[in-house]
């Protein structure tokens, strides 16, 4: 039996952005030689493989500001920052991230205990499979469980953001089929004004939010790919693919681009 399609809160976002950016990200495997290396990701993996590691009750190397601090030198990755010194930088704010990050935990009284770090999780929809991997899982004394999401290139959040936000429902979606008998909540971590906002999905919201993944997923899936045709749009200009859709005969950036 042929094995269900699979579908992220990313790849589902890539879609909505620019469905040809979806095309040469996951359905064109020539589009995998105009990927290059972003800062940010490299910044945001960083720092997120830190904290796992903080979080992590089974990890005790990483208990302290200092061990944080120095976890985050030892695993930084330095793949797409445009100089030593934009590198350099971006690595003391990563330090100061970390050092308030891992201070604010401390300080503040325990209610709640870590029950997961970095886990991948599916959900069979019908047509497709939604996947989606979150950074952690608190389960509360009440028995509620908070999904628990960094966002290391925000400065803030809020708590409207996180009920609208694609990837915080969907996991929502996901974790209502493995913690059938708990309220499930989600929170966003802004890491570098260090502040959080969470949100929860009714059974209402969750049942509409379900139903316009579901047609989404229905729509990406069926999608003619054979005959996608880039259209130009703000994100083109700093698109890793402007290169392949400028092949298109019809295709031109922006003209403030050009
Ligand atoms: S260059 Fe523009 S149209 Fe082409 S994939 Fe990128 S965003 Fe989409």
């Amino acid at each position: 039996m042929a094995r269900k399609d699979t579908l992220s809160p990313s790849k589902i976002t890539t879609y909505l952005a620019c469905p040809t950016k979806y095309y040469w990200t996951y359905v064109n495997p020539k589009g995998k030689w105009y990927l290059r290396s972003k800062s940010y990701f490299s910044f945001g993996t960083s720092l997120h493989n830190v904290l796992q590691r903080f979080h992590d009750s089974g990890d005790h190397g990483v208990t302290t500001t200092e061990e944080a601090v120095a976890a985050l030198e030892e695993s930084w990755i330095e793949a797409g920052y445009s100089s030593q010194d934009e590198m350099m930088q971006q690595l003391a704010e990563g330090k100061a991230i970390v050092e308030a990050h891992v201070e604010r935990v401390m300080r503040e009284p325990i209610t709640a205990q870590t029950i997961v770090v970095e886990k991948l999780y599916r959900r069979d929809l019908g047509p497709f499979v939604l996947i989606g991997r979150v950074d952690r899982i608190d389960e509360h004394e009440d028995g509620t469980i908070e999904i628990i999401d960094y966002k290391s290139g925000r400065e803030g959040v809020m708590e409207e953001e996180v009920k609208n936000d694609l990837a915080m429902s969907s996991y929502q979606l996901i974790l209502r089929e493995h913690f059938t008998d708990r309220k499930i909540v989600a929170s966003i971590i802004a890491l570098r004004s260090n502040t959080k906002a969470t949100a929860h999905l009714d059974e209402a919201e969750m049942a509409e939010f379900q139903q316009m993944l579901t047609e989404l997923g229905n729509q990406i899936l069926n999608r003619d790919w054979d005959n996608e045709e880039p259209v130009p749009k703000a994100l083109c200009p700093t698109c890793d693919f402007k290169a392949l859709c400028l092949q298109h005969p019809d295709f031109e950036l922006p003209a403030a681009a050009e």
